[in-house]
């Protein structure tokens, strides 16, 4: 492994987080290496690299992670941290064998890449807004508060703003971490090291005997994850974990499939806030929409002219809010008695832009 190499994916690193990615993809195919940034939840291409860059690359990237680098068969996963720009910077490995060959994906939990305002929710709402609610609901004793949304949807930012939002509010809060993403002041942050044997189980027993009010799990990805997270409610500490789903429904059924029973998920969940990305219409072909239904010319659209978006009519995304709440939980008000004993669960699903809509989950069995 040369040090060309290193040098390559040093610049390659600082140019992800200039460009404020959330994803490195590195796929390889017959002729070589394409390396794309996710930005803004799209991928761009960034790099075309030879089949020997692109290798050492993914070598030395396996090395870093602590996998194996002579196993390109099976999946793997691992952290890393790295300086760049002057800065840490963790990052997640995932590896996955296709056909073409083994292709990696780097996630960069970037310290200041939407970091700004932790302490305070998205801005320019209105005062009772689906933040604010979400907000109120963490007041509750305990429960399980869970984010969802796809990739890129911002779940991890709004994980942190929960935990800032109990530190601020004099809570003990423990996170159990796979990696530290981001440092928070006055929370007790915790990295796992499941291949030492310090896996969720050990962490979440560990983390409950310093007295936590609250406790933060990453990411649920397994079942051992989906596991300390309810346990950690039912033992009455409020958690907050992520979770890679569309909606409440889908968050059941991962757990379900996780080996959560119906008991323990109707026991513990609280709240579940759906995050999803709207594609952000271009401000500047509005306006000039707009400008030319006024004078009532029937100028042809010109998207191509637009300097703004290039003619695409959309820059960026914006990120909407869904809330559900399961009945009589949650906002740290109503009686735990009146909650539903059976096996069902009804919530609002309470949408930023006005228009609630009824979800109703069922429990099979
Ligand atoms: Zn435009």
């Amino acid at each position: 492994m040369g040090e060309g190499c290193s040098r390559i994916l040093d610049e390659l690193w600082e140019r992800a987080v200039k460009a404020g990615a959330s994803d490195v993809h590195f796929d390889p195919d017959p002729e070589g290496w394409s390396i794309r940034f996710r930005v803004s939840g799209e991928l761009r291409p960034a790099a075309r690299w030879d089949l020997r860059t692109g290798m050492e690359a993914a070598q030395r990237i396996k090395l870093l992670a602590r996998m194996d680098i002579a196993e390109k068969r099976v999946p793997q996963d691992g952290g890393l941290r790295l300086a760049v720009g002057g800065r840490e910077v963790a990052m997640r490995v995932a590896t996955l064998p296709t056909v073409r060959g083994e292709r990696l994906v780097v996630r960069i939990h970037s310290p200041w890449a939407a970091g700004a305002g932790l302490e305070s929710g998205p801005e320019g709402r209105a005062e009772d807004s689906v933040w604010d609610r979400w907000l109120r609901c963490l007041e509750a004793p305990h429960g399980l508060f869970l984010v969802a949304g796809p990739t890129g949807s911002g779940k991890t930012t709004s994980l942190y703003r929960v935990v800032a939002e109990w530190v601020r509010r004099g809570e003990c809060v423990v996170t159990f971490e796979d990696p530290v993403e981001r440092e928070i002041s006055g929370a007790h942050q915790v990295e796992l090291r499941p291949a030492r044997g310090f896996d969720y189980r050990r962490a979440l027993a560990a983390g409950l005997r310093q007295d936590p009010s609250a406790l933060a799990i990453g990411e649920i990805r397994d079942a051992d994850a989906a596991w300390a997270a309810v346990h950690g409610a039912l033992s009455g500490c409020r958690v907050v974990a992520t979770i890679h789903a569309r909606g409440p429904g889908d968050v059941w059924q991962r757990l379900y499939r996780w080996g959560v029973t119906p008991g323990e998920l109707s026991g513990s969940l609280a709240a579940v806030l759906t995050q999803r990305l709207r594609p952000k219409g271009c401000p500047l072909c509005r306006r000039r929409r707009r400008g030319n239904a006024a004078g009532g010319v029937a100028t042809p659209r010109q998207p191509e002219r637009c300097p703004r978006c290039a003619g695409r009519g959309r820059v960026g995304f914006e990120v909407l809010y869904h809330l559900t709440v399961l009945q009589g939980r949650g906002d740290g008000r109503e009686e735990e008695g009146r909650r539903r004993p059976s096996g069902r669960f009804q919530g609002v699903i309470e949408d930023p832009d006005g228009g609630g809509e009824v979800c109703e989950m069922v429990e099979e069995g």
